[in-house]
């Protein structure tokens, strides 16, 4: 749907995405005001002293402003289930969102990322590798920059991160490449299955030219009917064509049907799942014809994004893993496995925090093999105790990081990956992050 000056837009959600959508919607000459069912949203201050003349509705998503609207710029993070949205949408009311205003202008090519666990990674990932092969790149989206921040300035390439939230709000993305790089439990307390989680994601291949799928998780494919040139990549079985890992004398290489790529041990980032999200890159990056000796130095020389499985320290051969940013059972298990030496407990796991309706039980199996402890924390930490009994409850991440220090023993490893959200008792998984760094700080 085309910008239409004649038609009156409400931002829903005074969020940081909001905001850009107020800037661009006001630059562009629109009627625009703002809705947020919160008293005072974070950027409250900076749109009124930016936009004093931008009419800003607080407190709750009251009937008569949302009837007044002819298109809703929806924030991913409101709902559009909210009954008052709802309602809007059937009285006629348009849904939009930044991503649609973006690629409504937008004449570069672009690729869109989505899953449940690894969207940031490889999207920065992609990111540096399209830039290394000479590409304008912007990188953008759910990873922290709202798209419509860069509007105003010519890119080649767009990769852009979405959540299912945001898919949601999308009809066609018409995408270059797309992919869904895995797809596991998350988000329950908005979708009331899988089966609606999933169909979100798939959304992102709507109107796909080049289709990308993980063979590991046959959730990542489209539905049948689907037509777009489709390349696939995995770890596990090693495949005639597409994307995977092979046995070269003696060495485990990236391979592209029967061809070598590069060998796993030249990647800066460790852990199999991250060759899986190599893997990802490359089918992507040779989607869009990037030179392929661009591709591999790209890949060798990516150390990986802050918070994600990180190592932050050693200290008397204890080695400190910040993975602040496993909100969900499937990023714990990509940890766990990573880390897990064979048949050693040698794992002191810190987990807590907003369990988001998760089922934690998947992840039995692999503390019960590889972790010497367990310490819990947090606003789920009595439903973590009931799958982990024999895991120690404390209050706080603090609590169960001194807990944690005083039983570690050389050669073992300190994990906070919380399986959780942070908003219990942080502002992000950046600040709780933070506050997992400066407490190995402390003891360094
Ligand atoms: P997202 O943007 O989807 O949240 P991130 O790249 O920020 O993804 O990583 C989130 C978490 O998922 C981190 O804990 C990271 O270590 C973990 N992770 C990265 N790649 C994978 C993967 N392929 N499968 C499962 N977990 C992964």
């Amino acid at each position: 749907k085309k910008l239409d000056l004649t038609k009156h837009y409400l931002v829903v959600g005074l969020g940081v995405t909001g905001l850009s959508c107020v800037r661009y919607l006001v630059a562009r000459g629109c009627v625009v005001s703002v809705i947020d069912s919160r008293e005072k949203p974070a950027n409250i201050e900076t749109l009124k002293a930016e936009f004093p003349n931008v009419k800003v509705h607080l407190g709750s998503f009251d009937e008569t402003v949302l009837a007044g609207a002819d298109v809703l710029v929806m924030s991913p993070g409101v709902p559009l289930a909210t009954p008052a949205i709802r309602k809007a949408i059937e009285n006629g009311a348009e849904v939009s969102s930044d991503i649609e205003l973006f690629l409504n202008e937008f004449t570069g090519k672009l690729v869109a990322i989505t899953g449940s666990n690894a969207k940031s990674t490889v999207t920065q990932w992609l990111g540096e590798t399209l830039k290394a092969g000479g590409n304008k790149t912007l990188v953008a989206g759910n990873i922290g920059l709202p798209v419509l921040t860069a509007v105003d300035e010519a890119f080649d390439v767009a990769v852009l991160e979405l959540s299912s939230f945001q898919l949601e709000l999308l009809a066609e993305l018409n995408a270059d490449a797309a992919v869904i790089l895995n797809i596991s439990e998350d988000h329950m307390d908005r979708y009331d299955s899988l089966v609606s989680y999933r169909n979100a994601k798939l959304k992102i291949f709507n109107g796909a030219k080049h289709i990308v799928v993980n063979r590991d998780d046959p959730q990542t494919y489209p539905a049948a009917g689907v037509d777009a040139e489709m390349t696939a990549f995995g770890v596990n079985d090693a495949a005639a064509s597409g994307y995977g890992l092979a046995e070269i004398e003696g060495r485990p290489y990236l391979v592209r049907g029967d061809q070598p790529l590069m060998a796993e041990a030249d990647l800066a980032l460790p852990g199999r799942h991250n060759t899986s999200n190599a893997l990802a890159v490359f089918a992507l990056a040779d989607a869009l014809a990037n030179p392929v000796a661009a591709t591999v130095s790209a890949l060798k020389d990516f150390a990986g994004l802050p918070y994600r499985c990180q190592l932050v320290g050693e200290k008397d051969g204890v080695r400190f893993f910040n993975d602040s940013k496993a909100t969900n059972v499937g990023s714990v298990l990509a940890a766990l496995n990573g880390l897990a030496g064979t048949g050693k407990k040698n794992i002191i796991l810190l987990a807590g925090g907003q369990g988001k309706g998760q089922d934690f039980q998947p992840l039995k199996e692999i503390v019960d093999s590889a972790c010497k402890a367990v310490f819990l924390f947090g606003e789920d930490k009595d439903k973590l105790n009931r799958v982990f009994p024999a895991a120690e409850v404390k209050n706080t991440l603090a609590e169960s990081f001194a807990a944690a220090v005083q039983l570690a023993d050389e050669g073992d490893a300190i994990l906070f990956s919380p399986a959780c959200a942070s908003f219990d008792q942080f502002a992000n998984y950046v600040a709780r992050g933070e506050a997992f760094n400066e407490l190995v700080g402390g003891v360094l």
